[in-house]
């Protein structure tokens, strides 16, 4: 058939498709660069690349394309897969609410940080992770990705409500914050909102995935601080603590000293665990120490007119759906501020002033008004289930413009889709938990 625009689909249209490859007349969409579904085409068609030509009488085409594109949204919601985990993904949009969960979506503990977490999932696998993350994850099975406009739209009501003025929004969650794609535009699009009230927008980072690309991309976005974990600068013992072999320490070193060079601001966040990397949690501050001399930066936070510290320094602990490494001795935080307070000792005396207990105004967060929660602990409500949950025995549901974790939960997949009575047992920060009443 004769090729012209009419009978012809161009996938390279929509953004979120990233790429196209084909089997027959299977597609294989590759969505937003880290997931993907296929689609079964029942029509005459040929594929070339991102081109569907529609073989059918002329009268038909619009209405096959209109099909196949019902195809496509239809297998986005239903089969998406997250290529680095391997996991089931869901795909939120509107009308599911962006507030009430810790895996996606926004969070606001009542500061002037909104914390933004576009994605579930992440590309390492640290052994201590509190989240269990990762490819090889026991408890996790279930990712989350949110729809950028969408996002930014929720956003900028939460900016809105809370004064939008000195506001960071803050990328992080439960997994990999830079594996979101596009990463730039929301990083551009939070940045605007956030611009007029003098606010910024951070992210965290464990530096895999950076490219001296993105970094340029992410600073003409407007991006303010990477804070970037470094654990160890030993290889082996940064491959471990990464869980991944090929992860390659030189590598974020170099990343390290890129972003140092640019218009960003560079945290450097190390975790000490206790018995497992102590001589390397400290080689990692000297590096930052070193690295701030070597290359300093004069990026002022405009939320508090002062440099952000360059560590971040935190101290491993213990969840109850996290990873833990056998080794790790379990430390009282009195103890880790002890060691702080001696290291800052030892660089004062080679006449260097190092920060490392920090408190959240050395950042400028500050408390903040905060959304309302629409339930109270101890009340039943009825909920809407309208997906699986991020672990076994969970299921989301709905109510009241938010999302409510259902745990304690058997046959899953038989909850989805109806509506249930459950029991609040958490509200704090506007993350809601409950269990089925019977
Ligand atoms: S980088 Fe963070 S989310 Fe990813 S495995 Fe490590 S601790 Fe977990």
């Amino acid at each position: 058939m004769e090729l012209n625009e009419k009978n012809v689909l161009d996938l390279s249209s929509f953004r979120m498709i990233t790429d196209v490859n084909s089997k027959g007349n299977k597609l294989i969409l590759e969505i937003n660069k880290n997931y993907e579904c296929e689609v079964e085409i029942p029509y005459n068609v040929d594929i070339e690349d991102e081109m569907i030509i529609i073989n059918e009488h002329p009268l038909k085409v619009e209405n096959i394309k209109r099909g196949i594109l019902n195809l496509i949204s239809l297998s986005i919601s239903q089969n998406l897969v997250n290529k680095v985990t391997n996991r089931r993904t869901y795909y939120i949009v509107p009308p599911i609410p962006l507030i009430g969960h810790t895996a996606f979506g926004l969070i606001d503990r009542g500061t002037n940080i909104i914390q933004v977490r576009g994605l579930s999932g992440c590309n390492i696998n640290c052994p201590f992770c509190s989240v269990d993350e990762g490819k090889y994850s026991k408890t996790r099975k279930n990712d989350y990705y949110v729809d950028v406009d969408y996002l930014v739209e929720e956003y900028k009501k939460i900016a809105e409500f809370k004064g939008n003025k000195f506001i960071e929004a803050h990328l992080d969650g439960q997994g990999e914050p830079t594996l979101y794609y596009p990463l730039a535009d929301l990083v551009q699009n939070l940045s605007e909102i956030n611009k007029d009230g003098r606010g910024i927008v951070s992210i965290q980072s464990n530096g895999v995935g950076l490219t001296y690309k993105m970094i340029d991309e992410l600073e003409e976005a407007g991006l303010h601080r990477i804070n970037l974990s470094i654990n160890a600068l030993d290889e082996k013992m940064a491959k471990i603590l990464a869980g991944r072999k090929d992860y390659n320490i030189e590598k974020i070193l170099d990343i390290a000293e890129y972003i140092k060079n640019s218009k960003i601001h560079l945290l450097i966040a190390p975790i000490l665990l206790p018995n497992v990397n102590d001589e390397e949690f400290k080689k990692v501050i000297d590096y930052a120490i070193q690295l701030d001399q070597r290359i300093p930066q004069n990026v002022l936070n405009p939320i508090t007119n002062k440099k952000d510290p360059i560590l971040g320094v935190q101290l491993c602990l213990i969840y109850q759906f996290g990873r833990r490494v056998k080794k790790m001795k379990i430390w009282e935080f009195k103890k880790f501020y002890k060691l702080l307070k001696d290291y800052e000792a030892q660089y004062k005396a080679k006449g260097i002033d190092v920060k490392l207990k920090l408190h959240p105004s050395d950042f400028g967060t500050h408390r903040r008004k905060k959304l309302p929660c629409p339930f109270k602990v101890g009340e039943s409500i009825n909920v809407d289930v309208i997906m699986d949950g991020r672990i076994r025995g969970e299921v989301i549901g709905v109510s009241q413009n938010r999302i409510v974790q259902i745990i304690n939960c058997k046959n899953e997949d038989r909850l989805i889709g109806n509506n249930i009575r459950v029991r609040i047992l958490r509200t704090k920060d506007n993350i809601i938990v409950s269990t089925p009443t019977q």
